[in-house]
């Protein structure tokens, strides 16, 4: 069996423990490979390689870290069926999702930060008559990097790259649930000349390896997607060492739909933001309000149009609901179904585990699932599932519906479908959320502030903000 190794120093090895823990694959249900079971120890060595590779590659110029990363855009693209046929085993996503999605966003992370890195420039502030000031934008040193499952090489790459870019050392952790395109992506690294130590790669379990990593006193920052109740825990370390912190965390984004929408392109749109990944995307819609007038005609579309999603074997190319990653958090997700039930709501449609034929038939699978008749307070309106069920409700007026949206204690993103131009502004600008849709989802450009607030988390991913996070800004001050 497989068995997948840490990338310290350049070169791939072993965990100091010698311990390996189980990976499966989600669509059959089997163990396929081995993750290194490591510990502080492989943190240690992490940093210390990162540590003696700093000095190095803070130094090199930016076209030089540019053309590297630039043969690791190359490589990936390369390997993009391999890389795509990996992530969906690993991860149990449709594999017609990873070609478009998952494996071109990691080559784009990548190309965007390298490019960004030679075209970056630092402000200056003239103090007329007396001084001038210059801003120096230096790389931090060692940074943490630490990423979860549902978007595996897309997000993990989406740190590392900024990271990297601007002259910083890595210590990174996959998460345990989805190593394997991390390990594909060590090999790539040595392939592309990537000198040893810049990135190190350590695989294993979060309270072992990522809490080491949020620990040691000589990571200066860390940049952490994954859940709120995580994100609390790394601040609680990490907080009082006065590190910087990244903390991309859960959601549970409202979808506002307005009676005066482009109905088609709303209808298709939200079949995606509903079920894409299996709804394990943290900006999907999972809070479906929609205007009255239109709230039957859509409910009867809607659920038409959800329950002939072809659920299947995630390799199938016209598989559109692929497993869900684990058998843990398909017990999540059946759990969360029956507190709607319990809590009142009426399953449209949906509500189940699927038993495929054949080779996935121990695998972990749920129909799209449609719930109407619950109150926007109540705890499935409320919390997160992170799978594929959605919520359907009335409303009446903006003020009303404004509410509902607000009414959660999460801000990441949210969607609004309307013509109507002035009330789209007015929304955008007193919805709760970091990220906000008008008339689409998930359209990225990667120079846009990329976060959430409340407890979605601190900070913001993308374009400068990244490089900003992972420079540490002096101030010169030049008597004239
Ligand atoms: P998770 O918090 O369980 O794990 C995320 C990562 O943190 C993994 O690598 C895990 O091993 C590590 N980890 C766990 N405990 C740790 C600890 N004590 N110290 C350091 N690291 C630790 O999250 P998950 O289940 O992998 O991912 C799903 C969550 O991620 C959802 O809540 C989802 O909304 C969120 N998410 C957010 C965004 C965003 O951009 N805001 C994007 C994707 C996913």
């Amino acid at each position: 069996m497989l068995k997948i190794k840490n990338y310290i120093g350049g070169e791939l090895v072993q965990p100091a423990s010698g311990g390996y823990l189980d990976n499966y694959d989600p669509a059959t249900g089997l163990i396929y490979s081995l993750i290194p079971d490591s510990d502080a120890a492989d943190v240690e060595r992490g940093v210390e390689a990162a540590k003696a590779a700093f000095p190095a590659w803070s130094r090199t110029p930016a076209e030089q870290r540019f053309e590297i990363l630039m043969r690791l855009v190359a490589l990936i693209e390369r390997d993009l069926s391999s890389l795509a046929e990996a992530e969906s085993i690993d991860n149990g996503k449709p594999l017609s999702l990873a070609k478009v999605m998952d494996i071109p966003r990691a080559a784009s992370n990548f190309r965007f930060y390298a490019t960004a890195a030679m075209h970056t420039a630092n402000e200056s502030h003239e103090t007329v008559g007396q001084a001038i000031n210059y801003t120096l934008r230096q790389p931090l040193g060692v940074v943490g990097c630490i990423s979860p499952w549902n978007l595996p090489l897309y997000l993990f790459t989406w740190k590392i790259a900024p990271a990297i870019a601007s002259g910083n050392c890595v210590v990174a952790k996959p998460s345990e649930i989805t190593p394997m395109t991390a390990y594909l992506l060590s090999k790539l690294c040595i392939e592309a000349g990537l000198p040893p130590g810049v990135l190190n790669i350590v695989h294993g379990l979060g309270p072992k390896v990522g809490a080491a990593i949020v620990a040691h006193p000589e990571i200066k920052a860390i940049s952490f997607t994954g859940g709120t109740k995580t994100g609390e825990d790394i601040a609680r370390i990490a907080a009082p060492m006065f590190k910087k912190l990244s903390l991309e965390l859960g959601g549970k984004n409202p979808n506002i739909i307005f009676a005066d929408c482009n109905y088609d392109e709303m209808l298709a749109t939200t079949l995606r933001s509903s079920f894409s990944n299996q709804g394990q995307i943290c900006l999907c819609g999972s809070r479906i309000f929609v205007e009255r007038p239109i709230y039957e005609k859509f409910k009867a579309d809607f659920v038409a149009r959800a329950s002939k999603l072809k659920i299947g074997d995630p390799l199938e190319e016209s598989t559109k609901i692929g497993a869900v990653v684990s058998k843990p958090h398909m017990e999540k997700i059946l759990s969360y179904i029956g507190l709607a039930k319990e809590e009142g709501g009426t399953i449209l449609s949906g509500g189940n585990q699927v038993n495929l034929e054949g080779r996935c038939s121990d695998g972990y699978f749920i129909e799209p699932t449609v719930i109407e008749g619950l109150s926007h307070s109540c705890r499935t309106n409320q919390e997160e599932i992170f799978g594929p069920v959605v919520s359907i409700m009335p409303f009446d007026t903006e003020e009303e519906v404004l509410g509902y949206a607000n009414s959660v204690k999460y801000g990441l993103s949210a969607t609004v479908w309307t013509e109507n131009l002035s009330r789209a502004h007015r929304i955008a600008a007193a919805l709760d959320s970091g990220i906000i849709w008008i008339n689409c989802w998930l359209l990225r450009d990667l120079r846009t502030p990329f976060g959430g607030m409340k407890d979605s988390g601190i900070g913001r991913e993308g374009g400068f903000e990244a490089l900003k996070f992972f420079t540490e800004e002096k101030n010169v001050c030049v008597k004239i």
